[in-house]
C-alpha cells in the first residue's frame, strides 16, 4: 500500500505548509512535533511501538541537571532553566518538575581546585553554581558520610517525571495537529537524489515524503541511517540500570545528588523511595529484545550509593531494571545534524544519558532549523563534522 504523508500545497496564493515525517515518538519526537504543529508545519510522527516506550519513560524520574553538563550543552540548559518550570502551562498537563537543586560530590583532594574552576565557569556560562566546602556541603544534606570532602551545588537544577512529560508533550502535538501513529516501525528509507522521499513500514506500507524528515530513534536511529547513506554513525546502545528502594520513614535527602568519580545518581521519588541510577548498565538479552540488570552490577550501585549516603542502608532494593535502551555517542556528545547526502534529513542520537533535560530546549531548535533550513546557533556543536568520516 502506498500512502502521501503530503497534507501541503505550493500553488498560488494558498500559503505552503511544510510537510515533515518524525520517525521516533519519545520526547524528542513528540516535542518537537509540537514545536512544528503549533508554527503551522503538517506533521506525521511514526513510531515503532508507544508514545515513551524507549528512554523517554518507565521507572522513577530523570534529572533536569545543568552540573557537571559538558560545556557545549551548557547554554542549552541556560534556556532549559527557563523552559521547565512553565512546561506544564504550556503542555497543558503536568511534568512533576521540581527545582530541588543538584549536588556534586567529591572525595578526593586534588578536586578541590577543578571544583572552585568549574563553579566560576559554570556560572560565567549562567548556570549558577557554588563550590561547597565539606561543612557547607552538610548544610544542605546534613546525612552525607563523612568521607565527602565538598561539592559543586547548582541550586537551579531539579527533576522531573519523564513518562508524564513525554505523554504531555505527545498530547499537545496531536491537539496541535499532528498526527501521531503508534505501532508503525520504520524499516526503511528510500532515497531519490539528495532526498528521502519514501519511509517503508513493518508492515510494507509506504510513506511518501514531499517534505522533511526527521530521525529521532535513539537506538533505532543508526540502521536507518546505514541503509539509506552507508554511513555508520558513531553511537551505541547502551541499557542504563535503575534501582528504586523500598519507602524510608523519612526521606535520607531532598537534593538531587552525583558524584565526580563515583558512578551514582540519587534522587528521591514519590513515596520518599529512593531511585539510584548514574552510571551502572545492564545488558542486552537477545531473547527478549531488551536490556535486563545484571545482579552484581544491582549490588555494586547500592554499595556506592551507602557509601555516599550511610542512612539509606536501612532501605532495601525494591525494584531494579535496564529495559530502557539509549544511544551514547562515542565523545560523550549529543550529534544533531542534517545527514551528509540527504538535503531533508536531520538526525539527533547519541544523548548519552543526559537527553532528557536539555529536550525541551533543543527540539524548537530542531523545527526552527526544520522550517527555516539554518541550523539554529546552540546546535552547532553537535554537528557531525566532528567525525571527519561523516561530514558532509
Ligand atoms: C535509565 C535512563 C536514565 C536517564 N537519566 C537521565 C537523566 O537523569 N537526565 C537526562 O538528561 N537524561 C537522562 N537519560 C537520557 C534521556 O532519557 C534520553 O536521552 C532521552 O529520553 C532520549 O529521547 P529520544 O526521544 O531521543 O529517545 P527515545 O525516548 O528512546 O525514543 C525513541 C523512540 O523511537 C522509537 N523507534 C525506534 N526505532 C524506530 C523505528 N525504526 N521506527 C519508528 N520508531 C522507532 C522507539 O520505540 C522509541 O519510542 C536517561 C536515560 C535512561 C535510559
Amino acid at each position: 500500500m502506498l500512502v502521501s504523508a503530503a497534507l501541503y500545497c505550493d500553488s498560488g496564493e494558498r500559503a505552503v505548509r511544510t510537510n515533515v515525517v518524525i520517525v521516533g515518538g519519545g520526547v524528542y519526537g513528540v516535542a518537537t512535533a509540537w514545536h512544528l504543529a503549533t508554527r503551522g508545519a503538517d506533521v506525521l510522527v511514526l513510531e515503532a511501538d508507544d508514545i515513551a516506550a524507549g528512554a523517554s519513560g518507565g521507572l522513577g524520574r530523570r534529572g533536569v541537571r545543568a552540573n557537571g553538563r559538558d560545556l557545549h550543552e551548557l547554554p542549552l540548559m541556560v534556556d532549559a532553566y527557563e523552559r521547565w518550570p512553565r512546561l506544564h502551562e504550556d503542555l497543558g498537563a503536568p511534568t512533576g518538575y521540581e527545582r530541588v537543586g543538584h549536588l556534586q560530590l567529591f572525595e578526593r583532594h586534588h578536586d578541590i581546585g577543578y571544583a572552585d574552576t568549574r563553579a566560576k565557569v559554570q556560572t560565567a556560562l549562567g548556570v549558577p553554581t557554588r563550590h561547597l566546602d565539606a561543612s557547607a556541603v552538610r548544610d544542605i544534606e546534613p546525612g552525607l558520610s563523612d568521607r565527602v570532602l565538598g561539592a559543586l551545588h547548582a541550586p537551579l537544577d531539579g527533576t522531573a517525571d519523564h513518562d508524564a512529560t513525554t505523554r504531555a508533550y505527545a498530547a499537545a502535538a496531536e491537539r496541535a495537529g499532528a498526527t501521531i501513529r503508534r505501532g508503525a516501525r520504520v524499516v526503511e528509507l528510500t532515497r531519490r537524489g539528495d532526498r528521502v522521499a519514501a519511509l517503508t513500514l513493518a508492515t510494507g506500507e509506504v510513506v511518501e515524503t514531499p517534505g522533511k524528515v526527521l530521525l529521532v530513534a535513539n537506538g533505532g536511529t543508526a540502521p536507518l541511517v546505514a541503509q539509506a547513506t552507508g554511513q555508520a554513525l558513531p553511537i551505541w546502545t547502551i541499557y542504563p540500570q535503575v534501582v528504586v528502594s523500598t519507602s524510608a520513614e523519612v526521606a535520607p535527602f531532598h537534593s538531587y545528588v552525583g558524584h565526580l568519580h563515583r558512578p551514582v545518581a540519587l534522587k528521591m521519588v514519590p513515596g520518599t523511595a529512593v531511585m539510584l541510577s548514574g552510571g551502572w548498565r545492564g545488558r542486552h538479552n537477545a531473547a527478549t529484545g531488551r536490556g535486563e540488570t545484571i545482579p552484581a552490577s544491582v549490588t555494586g550501585n547500592w554499595a556506592d550509593a551507602i557509601a555516599v549516603f550511610p542512612a539509606i542502608a536501612s532501605l532495601a532494593v525494591a525494584t531494579a531494571t535496564a529495559d530502557r535502551a539509549e544511544t551514547n555517542a562515542l565523545d560523550h556528545v549529543p550529534i544533531v545534524d542534517r545527514l551528509p547526502g540527504l538535503d531533508n534529513t536531520l538526525v539527533a542520537c547519541g544523548w548519552t544519558g543526559h537527553g532528557w533535560a536539555i529536550a525541551p530546549a533543543v527540539a524548537p531548535r530542531l523545527a526552527e532549523w526544520v522550517l527555516d533550513g539554518a541550523c539554529p546557533a546552540l546546535l552547532r556543536p553537535f554537528t557531525l563534522s566532528r567525525f571527519p568520516m561523516l561530514s558532509a
